[in-house]
This record gives structure tokens, sequence and C-alpha cells, in this order.
């Protein structure tokens, strides 16, 4: 295998290695993250290059780098590749390695690059850099614009990251088209890029009681069985399926069987043939309906008295299209004969976001998944959100990018994101490398 590696690979897996090794660990707290150690990282990695570079910073410590290539060519395309350079938490007990020691484990081409955020991003940051880097050496400058966007506060809803660059220095992340995270899973002989992915609408639910004393409960009406009630009826009734258009070509992709297929494409017999696709079933139920997860759930202040007020948080998941009144409207149909005794209230959210797969961009994908791994591309709708549909808002075309080894199923690669044991083999590296810089010379080259 050793002689198939692309030259450029040995120099991604070790920034991939130093950037695990920087922990910039992002918990929510506005003070995690400092992710201006790994933008220091990224800052030696282009010391003596030619770009455009700026370090910006939207509290302390909280950075993000831009990194421009300036094309030649007025009107041709920028490209911006938005890595993130913060990561979750970890359950240290859970991991067999340091989950910040950034090993590489087995052999320089056949092994895995071992730590938290090894798949959700850095592998594709690295990538991404490294592709930057080896265009502003090239001999000859392209013709559009080529731009590294490593932000901080991805995974917290960037607001110290891509949401505050977008407001406050929206010159400086100028791009026309987007590649970010959230694809190069293989689905059966396919491989996903991300092209949409799903809105949040959470929503909390309130119900009234009578306060009393708890050491007289006859005749009283506790919030906490009105609760009980309300989780009862949203554990039985579901919100209907619906199929979006990426749906048959999920299951054309992932599903060989025909007659199975058939069934998944059967809004009265999808459910019934989930469990038989194994370990994506999770994943085509979330794609198929808007989801409802109750997530905190609390009432009562007091051990002796009754509680008069209770409330549950809901985690609402929304397919593209879908309005915050038709979310409301769907719980009060969920809530049958219990809606009029509840409130709902409005948590934060997004809506879903989606780009067109018509685009100049997207057909270079195409292209390079099928040059660098000869497989076909299936067009993938994310079940979570990422700091992509930001662009996508705005009406910029951004897709999911990534190009992980034949074995890497979307099973895989899930267990992976935000779990123990987190690691990426150095054959996947590879064929982003190499995917990647096809697509770059493809549309500015
Ligand atoms: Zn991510």
């Amino acid at each position: 295998m050793a002689d198939d590696r692309d030259p450029g690979t040995p120099e991604a897996v070790a920034l991939l290695q130093a950037l695990i090794r920087e922990a910039c660990v992002n918990t929510g707290d506005p003070q995690s993250g400092q992710e201006i150690r790994s933008v220091r990282v990224l800052q030696r990695f282009f010391a003596e290059v030619p770009v455009e570079m700026q370090v910006l910073e939207a509290s302390p410590g909280r950075a993000s780098l831009v990194v421009r290539v300036r094309g030649t060519e007025p009107g041709a395309p920028a490209l911006g590749l938005l890595g993130h350079l913060d990561v979750v938490p970890v359950d240290v007990a859970g991991w067999t390695r340091d989950p910040f020691g950034g090993e590489l484990v087995g052999d320089d081409t056949n092994g895995e690059v071992w730590g938290r955020g090894a798949v959700d991003m850095l592998y594709l940051t690295s990538v991404f850099a490294c592709v930057v880097r080896e265009v502003a050496l090239a001999p000859t400058p392209p013709r559009g614009d080529l731009v590294l966007l490593a932000v901080a506060d991805e995974e917290a809803g960037g607001e110290f990251g891509l949401r505050w660059l977008l407001r406050e220095h929206s010159a400086a992340v100028q791009v026309t088209e987007v590649l970010s995270e959230s694809g190069g899973m293989r689905m059966g002989d396919h491989v996903a890029i991300g092209v949409a992915e799903k809105g949040s609408a959470g929503r909390r639910l309130v119900v009234s009681g009578v306060p009393g004393h708890a050491s007289i409960p006859y005749g009283a009406k506790s919030a906490a069985f009105e609760v009980a009630e309300v989780l009862q009826r949203l554990s039985v009734v579901q919100p209907a399926i619906q199929f979006g258009e990426l749906w048959a070509p999920f299951v054309a992709a992932r599903v060989e069987d025909p007659e199975l297929a058939e069934r998944l494409l059967d809004p009265v017999r999808v459910d019934a043939a989930l469990p038989q696709i194994g370990g994506i079933a999770g994943y085509a139920h979330a794609i198929s309906r808007n989801t409802i997860s109750p997530t905190v759930i609390s009432a009562g202040q007091a051990h002796n008295v009754i509680p008069g007020e209770a409330t549950i948080d809901l985690d609402i998941r929304t397919l593209p299209g879908t309005t915050d009144d038709e979310v409301d409207q769907l719980l009060t149909e969920m809530l049958g004969p219990l809606a009029g005794s509840v409130r709902i209230e409005h948590l934060h959210g997004w809506a879903a976001s989606g780009s067109p797969i018509d685009t100049p961009l997207f057909a270079a994908i195409e292209r390079a998944v099928r040059d660098v791994a000869g497989a076909a591309v299936v067009p993938n709708l994310a079940a979570g959100g990422s700091d992509a549909r930001l662009f996508r808002d705005r009406g910029i075309p951004a897709y999911g990018f990534g190009l992980l080894e034949p074995d890497w199923s979307y099973e895989r690669y899930r267990a992976h994101i935000h779990g123990n044991d987190e690691r990426i083999s150095v054959g996947s590296v590879d064929l982003a490398l190499r995917a990647l810089r096809q697509i770059v010379a493809d549309r500015i080259g």
C-alpha cells in the first residue's frame, strides 16, 4: 500500500496529530475551546507561505483563522474550505488511549490517528490546510480565491466562531461556495455527500396544576401527574412519515434487496422494515420524519409541596420546509385532548437548510469521488446541524465533504464522532486529500 499514498499525506497526518494535541475542548462554556492554540499551530504551518492570513478573535482565546489565496480572474468562484478547530469533551474512562495524544497507531501508511476530533473534523481541517498551502506555493496562482476558514465554536453553535465572523467580518469570510464536514461515509457502493441538514425547533411544554401541601394529596391536581400523562402521550403518538427528495436516493444507495427497498419506499410499511437495515435504522428513522425527543423534565421545588407547574423541554428536529407554525401545530395534534392544558413556549432553534445539487461545485465533487474512489455520490440529509447552514442561509451552496475508506460505513462514522476511541485511518486522510486537490483544481485551478 505504501507506494499508493499521496506524497502530501504524511504532512496532513502530522498536522492532524498536532491539532488533536491542542485539545480545544468546547463544553459550551464561553471560556472553553481556546481555539487560539490551534490557530497558532496553523499560523506556523503557513509561515513563509505567500497567503493573506487573519486571526480574528471573538473573545479572549476564541480565535478563528482565515487564510486567503487570491485568484487572478475577477468573477471566478471563491471556494471556502470551512473547518472547525474545536472538539467535544471526552469521557476519559471510556478511552483505550490518550484522547489528546494524537497517536499514530500502526504504520504510517495503513495506521490510524487516534484522538478526539480525528473524525469530527480535524482530519478535514488538516487536509483543507494542506491543499491551501499547496495552491499558495504553486508556480501559477489560481483563477479564483481559495479560502481556509478554520473556525472556533462550531460545536456550540458558532456564536464565537462563524456566526460572529459572518456578522462582524463578512468581507474576510467572503466566498461563493463552500465545502465543510458531514460527508464521505460509505453507503453501499456510494459515498455520501452532505447537501442538507435538518433544522432544530426547541420547545418547552408547560403544564399547570394546583400547588398544595404534599401531606394531604386528596383532591390535589399535581403538575407532576399532568407531565406524566403528556409524556405518555408523546411516546405513543408519532409524527407522520415524510419522504423528502433525498429518501429514494438513500434507499437506492444503501439497500440492495429490491423487496426490502420497496417496503422502505412505502410510508405504511417503512417502520416495520427499519429493523432489517441494521445499524443505519436510527438515521433512516431520523431523516424520514420530524423527530421529537423529551430531554429535560422538571417539576417541584420542595419535597413537601405538590408542584403547581411542570415543564418538558423537547429537542425537535425538523425536515427541510417545516415552519415554526407547523411544529406548534404538530405538537397540538399529538397532544390531542391534553393540548388545552399545555402551553407551548419556543426555545432556541434554526431552520433546516439545503443546497441544490445542480451546481458546478457538486459536479466537481462527483467527478473527484469517481476518479479517486471509483464510487458514485449519494446526496445526503444530515440529521444534525453544522456551521455549513450559516452559508446556506445566505444562498451560498455548501456541501458536507469527506472521503473515507470503503470500510467506513455511516454506522462506523457515527460511532466515532462524539464517541469513545475516535480515530481516523491514514488511508481516509489520503483519499480526502486527493479528492479535495482535484475539486480545487477543477473549480479554481
Ligand atoms: Zn464537526
